[in-house]
């Protein structure tokens, strides 16, 4: 009988390494390998950054109705292959099929395509009079640098191929080193329907790759999401080639509970803004300001819900959370908690890794009793792990939501919606939530303030980022 493979393997052959070269790349749950990724030289930055700048021309000449069209057609290839596309992802991520997780993220691809295909950036007329007439209207840049992480891989490279490609630019990808696959296949699938040269990716371990990308004189703009000591190293980068900078950093969201929110109304939305993706997202909710008066209601909610979420591999139907992608994030997040519970923070929940699940499986935690200044409150944590803070004077809440670095998103609980508001206006954050965190639209603009980046990504203002401004005056 000949060996059946899974749509997954399938669709890994076509794009894995020969195993004498490639890098055995793990599967983020078992360890095991799930294949090989190639290892490209700088030298293969430069024939790739040169295929996409010969292509560029072409492709910006199709105009917008012709790459629309084509954009909703890498879409419809994305649907066909999800399946395929989600299991590896849950393999190589770690992320469950089930929950908002490894389909989701697909699902989230085929949106985020469909959105730059649809989204229109209109020319506007600035002045229109008898004597002056002023128009500005928007062009490809040239070649954009997709620079991306492990945690979303899949859906974050969409960010910011889709509108870059939208806007008549072609595109460099570069996964990160712990996820290289998954996306190898995504940009196969894309590959289906776009010209060749447009969407060219280089894979490596060596982030010396990612550096000369970057500073690339024939790269024009640089898309970037991951951590803050990398987006510094691509600003200074950009002082060379002057490529213009989208920088997506990391976050340390704070959500404010105000007195009078509901706290088993809100304990499952809460779970979900702290937990998605097992706390590896950027703009998820990393710790958490309740007044006193419902402190306990809230930890106990909370904790209900973290109690019934099954955690363990990603295949396994019923999972919705999993492992930390790699290592060295296991043990970040247990140095965290380790440092916590000696600095007095009370385990609610959790509290420890869960071996018998994995050497990556971390349980979902709660820590109560914790003060700003303890470093699991201060620092990203980027894992299923939860601080939260007893408040007894709004005031305080926010200036300690205020008082760090981080600005990517924050959020506001509350039964009214003008109280929060009003919170919410004095909240320092690219967005601010209310009675939810980090829900996303294709159409409303994404992006930090602070050191959590700069830039906005989605609808028009994302194609604005990827695009040349033009006045034509007279
Ligand atoms: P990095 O910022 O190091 O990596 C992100 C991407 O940048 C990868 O593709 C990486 O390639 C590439 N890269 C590395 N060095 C350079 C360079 N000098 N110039 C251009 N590109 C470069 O993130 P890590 O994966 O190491 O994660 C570290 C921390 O970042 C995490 O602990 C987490 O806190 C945070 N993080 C934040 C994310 C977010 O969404 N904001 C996402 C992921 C992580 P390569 O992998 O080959 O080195």
């Amino acid at each position: 009988m000949p060996e059946v493979k899974s749509v997954d393997e399938v669709l890994l052959a076509r794009v894995q390494a020969d195993p004498a070269t490639g890098r055995a790349i793990p599967d983020a749950a078992t360890g095991e390998t799930i294949g090989y990724a190639p290892e490209q030289a700088i030298v293969e930055v430069d024939v790739a950054v040169a295929a996409a700048k010969a292509a560029q021309r072409e492709w910006d000449e199709l105009g917008h109705a012709v790459r629309s069209k084509l954009l909703h057609a890498a879409a419809d290839a994305v649907d066909a292959n999800a399946e395929a596309l989600a299991r590896l992802l849950s393999r190589e991520q770690g992320k469950p099929l089930d929950g908002p997780n490894a389909r989701f993220e697909v699902g989230a691809c085929v949106t985020w395509l469909r959105s730059a295909a649809t989204t229109v950036l209109e020319p506007q007329v600035l002045i229109d009079s008898d004597t002056d007439h002023a128009v500005l209207t928007y062009r490809a840049l040239g070649v954009v640098a997709a620079i991306g992480p492990w945690n979303w891989p899949l859906m974050i490279a969409i960010w910011q191929i889709a509108p870059a490609l939208r806007m008549g630019n072609t595109v460099v990808v570069k996964p990160s080193e712990y996820t290289p696959l998954s996306v190898l296949a995504l940009v196969d699938v894309l590959n289906e329907v776009l010209p060749p040269g447009v969407l060219v990716p280089v894979v490596s371990s060596d982030r010396e790759v990612g550096a000369r990308l970057a500073a690339h004189p024939d790269i024009d703009k640089v898309m970037f999401t991951g951590s803050t000591a990398t987006g510094r190293r691509i600003v200074e980068a950009s002082s060379a080639n002057l490529a213009r900078l989208t920088l997506e950093l990391g976050g340390n969201d704070a959500g404010i509970v105000l007195p009078d929110a509901d706290p088993k109304a809100i304990a499952e939305d809460l779970f979900w803004g702290a937990f998605i993706n097992t706390g590896q997202t950027c703009a998820a909710l990393k710790r958490l300001y309740v007044h006193e008066s419902i402190h306990d209601e809230v930890i106990d909610a909370l904790a209900g819900v973290v109690r019934r979420m099954p955690m363990g591999c990603g295949l396994d139907p019923g999972n919705v959370l999993g492992p930390l992608q790699n290592a060295a994030q296991f043990d970040i997040v247990a140095r965290l908690v380790e440092d916590a519970e000696a600095r007095g923070g009370r385990v609610v929940v959790g509290g420890e890794p869960a071996p018998e699940l994995g050497a990556n499986f971390f349980r979902a935690t709660i820590i109560a009793d914790l003060t700003d200044g303890v470093a699991l409150v201060d620092q990203e944590q980027f894992g299923p792990v939860l601080p939260v803070v007893r408040y007894t004077d709004v005031e305080d809440a926010i200036a300690s939501a205020n008082g760090l670095d981080a600005g990517l998103g924050a959020s506001v609980w509350s039964s009214d919606r003008v109280a929060a508001r009003a919170v919410a206006a004095r909240l320092r954050a690219g967005t601010v939530w209310i009675n939810s965190h980090g829900t996303l639209h294709p159409e409303v603009p994404f992006g930090g303030v602070k050191k959590s980046g700069y830039g906005l990504e989605f609808g028009v203002e994302g194609l604005k980022s990827v695009a040349e401004p033009r006045i034509v005056s007279g």
